[in-house]
């Protein structure tokens, strides 16, 4: 076997698990430890900072400097005490992941020497010189410069013993730069709009908030193992590699037991969350082999999504102590499962009522039956936009590809709800309210909580799913920033929920009875986005055709898929909530399209490189021999008798030389074509010829390479093949 496989191979399956010290106090003790969550700041802060910190993060308002100033001293002493001694604005560029710039908290004292010093300008904003952050020109068109600023509602924490203060990212004219502004901002319209329409039945909410409980998935690979495959390592997935004969056939893997390597690092992981206040609850093994799953519990959606990616750079780093690399790429394999990041989605209000579930008296059945149809109004209307926030180069190829979810989005309700929806359908108003008589409205679904507590058959098919109290939106790649789904579902929803409102106060100014008004408005829109509904097979094929009839969009290729951002019911949306201004959604699209070119012309580079000079000189070697060997027949055998053997061996010799000779035209071509759509100006164009033009050499080159794998000496082959990839743990 090729020495450094061989060597690789037998380190990864030799590995034992690497035990886990268990902390003597139980989690409640630990639990936040890095925070400066309401415990700190009560024995940090004076009382009345305290009082102001804690005021203005419930009613979502700022606070004053001197606040701000006295809040970072606290903060300091905090740090200090827990032997910190740097702090970091820490924030969400367009890119994957976080960024930080580290700052020490020390000041010249005039005296040569120094203090320690952080003040409220330090905490509120700062001036990380990020120029080289994607922008889509926003900051040449205006302002070089850009700015962060605390973000009050997601608290601070300590990270590898840095100080990270959450913060939004904005140019000096402010345009936002990052995915935590245009969040807050839908958040904010979300809240808003939410508001009005739960007041209707219950005038004393305040506020409404939007919920998240993400689901990572992510696959562990030996790090001996990944660091023999230059394309893992590289691009985050294997660019090549023939199928495992047995892979995920036996569904042995999925929800089995952990592997013990597995669990210690799980363990590992889920103290450190807890230390940082992500509430880790659920792990588990998924279907493919290596592939696990780690879902908390959820929370308000900005302090989830920041958990997120808090915990993305964590897991990275846990897996190192214990000998692996963490895959949170979509599709780090071919023939198996990707990975994906479900998203949890609901709204509940500042009375503890969660807007998506039944209730138990006909009115709060009501107010269930009008924040679902809305949502569901939403979805239809922004279907494309829907599957423009979770399109990526990454991404595409679970979406679409042979694998769930279809890259069309549509909702399944399950049984009992569209039961009621038909219901809803078919009779008026009137007739509804009239069948409740005197006890009010019955919608002859008094009965809702009893049936959705056995709400059990969930559609894995389906990329956005009603699941009893939320919804479910599935289609998240497992590498993405949860915001940019969120972002466009909560704006969407605050538009539909805005103008439901606007529709229903027409009515009853007009003199109809509110409930009826309600009734009669949520028949409307049932009926108006019927076509998002759809509890069948989403991978079969007469559901593309069926959608394309419902026209819902089904576009594959994620260039064009980003279009939808700039639809002008896209643009309008956005803007009536104060999402995103349209300059800010134009450069937010450069910035995709850039991004999905230099994905796809990282990982050619790669391919092609890894096979001109891995694979071409390897299997070239083995032909040689088999015809060394082949000549040497020739001598030794007599005419005639030889002839059958001979022709045998030499197709093969013939096969290989085909395979070989293919994969070099191909990478040539793909050379060529990287070449020609580098020199697109448009980054819109380019991405598209990225899209048609270079992707497909890949596919056909690796589909060569994976012939030549099966057919060349093991012993020879120099990268760890899906067999040890997918089974060393
Ligand atoms: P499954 O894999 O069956 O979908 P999990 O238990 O793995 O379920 O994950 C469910 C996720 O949904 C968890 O993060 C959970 O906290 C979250 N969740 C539960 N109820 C809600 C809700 N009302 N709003 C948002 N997220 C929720
Ligand atoms: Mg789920």
């Amino acid at each position: 076997m090729s020495m450094l496989r061989f060597k690789v191979v037998k380190e990864a399956f030799d590995r034992k698990a690497i035990p886990v010290e268990i902390p003597k106090e139980r989690p409640e003790a630990y639990y936040g430890k890095y925070v400066f969550n309401r415990q700190k700041m009560f024995e940090y802060l004076p009382k009345d900072t305290y009082d102001a910190l804690v005021h203005a993060i419930d009613h979502k308002e700022s606070i004053s400097r001197e606040v701000a100033d006295s809040v970072a001293a606290g903060m300091m002493r905090w740090a200090l005490d827990n032997g910190v001694r740097h702090y970091t604005h820490w924030f969400h560029p367009l890119t994957d992941g976080t960024a930080e710039k580290h700052d020490a908290f020390i000041e010249h004292d005039g005296k040569g020497g120094v203090i320690e010093k952080f003040n409220g300008k330090l905490l509120v904003q700062q001036e990380p010189d990020a120029s080289s952050f994607p922008n889509g020109g926003i900051r040449n068109t205006f302002e070089a410069r850009g700015y962060s600023a605390w973000d009050i509602s997601s608290p601070a924490f300590i990270l590898d013993k840095t100080l990270c203060i959450p913060t939004i990212f904005i140019s000096y004219t402010g345009e936002s730069l990052d995915y935590k502004t245009p969040l807050l901002r839908a958040l904010n319209a979300v809240d808003k709009a939410a508001t009005d329409v739960a007041r209707y039945f219950d005038p004393k909410v305040e506020h409404v908030n939007s919920y998240l409980g993400w689901e990572q998935e992510y696959f562990l690979v030996d790090e001996a193992l990944y660091n023999a495959r230059p394309d893992l390592v590289l691009t985050g997935r294997t660019l090549m590699g023939h199928e495992s004969a047995k892979n995920q056939q036996l569904e042995d893997h999925y929800f089995g037991a952990i592997p013990s390597r597995v669990e210690a690092f799980m363990l590992d992981l889920e103290i450190e969350c807890h230390k940082l206040g992500i509430p880790a609850k659920t792990r588990h093994n998924e279907v493919a082999p290596n592939q696990f799953e780690l879902a908390p519990v959820f929370e308000e959606t900005n302090l989830a999504n920041d958990h997120n990616l808090l915990l993305m750079s964590l897991i990275s780093e846990v897996a190192r102590r214990h000998n692996f690399r963490v895959l949170l790429h979509e599709k780090p394999f071919a023939g198996v499962n990707g990975s994906g990041k479900h998203n949890n989605w609901s709204l509940g209000t500042d009375r503890g009522v969660l807007l998506f579930a039944p209730g138990k008296t006909p009115l709060q059945n009501l107010q269930f039956i009008t924040f679902v149809a809305n949502a569901m109004a939403a979805v239809h209307r922004h279907n494309a936009l829907l599957k423009a926030s979770i399109a990526s180069a990454t991404n595409a190829h679970r979406l679409g590809a042979n694998e769930a979810p279809p890259a069309i989005i549509s909702i399944f309700t399950g049984s009992q709800l569209a039961e009621i929806f038909s219901q809803l359908e078919k009779s008026t108003a009137a007739e509804l309210l009239n069948i409740a008589g005197k006890s009010g409205i019955s919608l002859g679904v008094a009965q809702i909580p009893e049936i959705m507590l056995d709400n059990t058959d969930r559609n894995r098919t389906s990329p956005f799913a009603f699941t009893g109290n939320r919804f479910e939106f599935r289609a998240v790649g497992s590498s993405a920033n949860c915001a940019s789904a969120m972002i466009a579902l909560n704006a969407a929803v605050a538009e539909q929920l805005v103008e439901f409102k606007t529709k229903v106060d027409a009515r009853v100014a007009k003199g109809e009875d509110l409930n009826h008004a309600i009734l009669e408005e949520v028949r409307a829109l049932i009926i108006e986005s019927k076509a998002i509904h759809f509890d069948g097979n989403g991978y079969s094929d007469e559901w593309k055709a069926e959608a394309a009839r419902r026209g819902l969009d089904c576009e594959t290729c994620p260039p064009k898929i980003f279009d939808a951002y700039l639809k002008p019911s896209s643009v309008k949306m956005f803007t009536e909530t104060g999402v995103f201004s349209e300059v800010e959604l134009e450069a937010r699209n450069e910035v995709k399209w850039e991004v999905y070119t230099k994905k796809i012309q990282i990982e050619a580079r790669v391919l092609g490189d890894l096979a001109i000079n891995h694979v071409i000189p390897v299997a070239t070697r083995y032909q040689s021999i088999l015809i060394d060997n082949l000549v040497k027949l020739k001598s030794l055998l007599p005419e005639g008798r030889c002839a059958e053997v001979l022709e045998q061996d030499l197709t093969t010799i013939e096969k290989i030389s085909r395979h070989m000779t293919i994969i070099k035209e191909e990478v040539d071509k793909m050379v060529k074509a990287r070449k020609e759509a580098n020199r697109i100006e448009n980054e819109r164009e380019k991405a598209i010829a990225y899209h048609d033009n270079v992707l497909p050499c890949m596919e056909t080159i690796r589909y060569h390479i994976d012939k030549l794998e099966l057919m060349v000496d093991n012993e020879m082959w120099p990268l760890p093949k899906y067999r040890e990839l997918l089974f060393a743990r």
